[in-house]
């Protein structure tokens, strides 16, 4: 099945270009299909890579498993690289495997409508363009829509504010009095470079976080050598880095035995860290180790010690012209205003409007909280696929990992279409919703299930993140079961 190659007339649309279009859009060229396009609502490609320019933005997973497993890299500058050299790393492969030409910028998509009769999507922008194809593919990600929390007061303040992933370069931090909102793993990079540079930092904390040591200092020169042009090495870092990331997993799966080892690690950590009584009684994380995010930094702590920097841990009452009121009546009177309060992912590609066969409304659909067969099929919905949709979030992997195994299911999921010549492909409604039945309960018992956290969506269902292992995932998508689907027939032609 691998070497079929997809009918050229197939024209599909991929929404999103970041990691997870990118990685679409290369499995489907390198399979024959050529109508391809991929729209994507930014001035520039990257995802997460191009909005996120914070200061020391990087990524927290080792590069070299953060990345494509057919365009390896040997040259990355530190154990997890910053934001530039994975912007220009994801730019450099869609150039190389020559998926940046079908890449249209610019472009949002507003709404994407399936047609019973002509068996085909209907996908409209907000620029008013109209674009038809045969099947689409949602790249869209989980963390792209900034969230920036409803507090009393708050279009009141009268000094500067940004939110983390729309960095204001042009603002001097410089001698400035600065508040940021969220200890997140976007607060825990940027907290450390930017309280050399302010008068007084105020860093509002509402849940504390495990940490384990990072300090990702630049690769020496000898080491560097050594991944270069030692035959193994690199493959070597991956698998170990691979294991490595699956043992975050397994802790977090096993909350009660391996947990419990990582967790005395993070508490050893964190005390040597935090010398002093009352910022570690503050800091403390009052939750199961690896239900929120893991933080890797060997820096946050000690930043937060610094005297020029305060950790509020008082809840925010309100916003005011000048500062913040938290509940013990202070106002922080402040400059500036950052937040660093995460995103929107449980919206997945809302607020665009999906409709599928029959008039169905992916909302309507997706009421009772997100769900998809694997991610990546709704049923009702046909030859619409989801990359890095619901249950596919990893709390210890290569999010690039799952892509690439979506890219490949979806790729066998067009086939599948093409064998049958034309047409479009559902999945069976009582295999999506075993499969999600079979997702949840995964969690039982699981340090997930024991916070709250943005893994979460309203009403407390895990729509985030996959239960298990990246090996899991991979192994579960390797192969397509035309089983599990039903196949839509392509209408006859009319004749006049
Ligand atoms: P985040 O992890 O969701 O953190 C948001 C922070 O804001 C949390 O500390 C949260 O507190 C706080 N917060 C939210 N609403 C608040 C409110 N109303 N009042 C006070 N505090 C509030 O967001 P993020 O740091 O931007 O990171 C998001 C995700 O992006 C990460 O988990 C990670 O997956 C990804 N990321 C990855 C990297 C990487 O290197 N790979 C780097 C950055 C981000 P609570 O904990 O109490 O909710």
């Amino acid at each position: 099945m691998d070497g079929y190659l997809l009918a050229c007339r197939m024209k599909v649309l991929i929404i999103g270009a970041g990691f997870g279009g990118i990685a679409a859009a290369v499995e489907l060229k390198r399979h024959g299909i050529r109508d391809l396009t991929v729209l994507e609502k930014a001035p520039d490609f990257g995802g997460t890579w191009f909005h996120n320019t914070y200061p020391g933005c990087a990524c927290d997973v080792p590069s070299h498993l953060y990345s494509f497993s057919y365009a390896q890299r040997r040259d990355w500058s530190r154990l997890c690289s910053p934001q530039s050299e994975i912007f220009d790393y994801v730019h450099r492969v869609a150039r190389e495997l020559g998926v940046d030409r079908m890449i249209e910028t610019g472009c949002a998509v507003t709404a994407c409508s399936w047609d019973d009769a002509a068996c085909r999507w209907t996908v409209t922008t907000e620029g008013g363009e109209v674009h038809e194809s045969d099947a689409i593919v949602i790249a869209t990600g989980q963390l792209h829509k900034p969230a920036v929390p409803r507090i009393e007061g708050g279009e009141t303040f009268e000094g500067h504010s940004f939110h983390s992933s729309h960095w204001d370069h042009d603002y001097d931090l410089t001698g400035k009095r600065v508040a940021v909102v969220g200890t997140g793993a976007s607060a825990v990079q940027f907290v450390p470079e930017i309280a050399e540079q302010v008068r007084k930092l105020t860093v509002f904390q509402r849940t504390g976080n495990w940490f384990l040591p990072r300090k990702n200092r630049p690769y020496p020169p000898s080491f560097k050598a050594l991944v270069e042009r030692v035959p193994g090495v690199q493959a070597f870092r991956r698998r170990f880095m691979f294991e490595y990331c699956e043992s975050l997993t397994l802790a977090i799966r096993h909350p009660g035995t391996f947990g419990r080892l990582l967790h005395l690690k993070s508490a050893a950590f964190m005390r040597s860290q935090l010398r002093d009584p009352e910022l570690r009684r503050k800091v403390w994380p009052d939750y199961t180790f690896g239900c929120k995010r893991v933080l890797f930094s060997s820096y946050f702590l000690p930043a937060l010690a610094r005297p020029n920097v305060e950790l509020v841990t008082d809840s925010i009452q309100r916003v005011t012209p000048t500062g913040i009121v938290t509940s013990d009546g202070r106002l922080h009177e402040v400059d500036c205003l950052i937040w660093g309060t995460g995103f929107k992912a449980t919206e997945f590609m809302f607020p665009m409007e999906i409709t599928g066969a029959e008039g169905r409304d992916l909302r309507h659909a997706w009421a009772g909280g997100a769900h998809a067969h694997l991610g990546i099929a709704v049923p009702g919905f046909p030859s619409m696929f989801i990359m890095y949709g619901p249950n596919t979030n990893t709390s210890g992997g290569s999010i690039i990992l799952y892509h690439e195994a979506q890219a490949s299911y979806i790729r066998q999921a067009l086939q599948q279409v093409q064998r049958r010549g034309g047409g479009a492909i559902d999945v069976r409604a009582e295999v999506e919703a075993a499969s999600d039945r079979e997702v949840q309960s995964r969690f039982v018992g699981t340090a997930w299930t024991r916070c709250d956290s943005w893994y979460r969506d309203a009403e407390g269902r895990i729509v985030a993140n996959w239960p298990g292992y990246m090996r899991e995932y991979v192994e579960r998508t390797r192969e397509l079961d035309p089983a599990e689907y039903h196949f839509v027939q392509q209408p006859a032609p009319v004749v006049a």
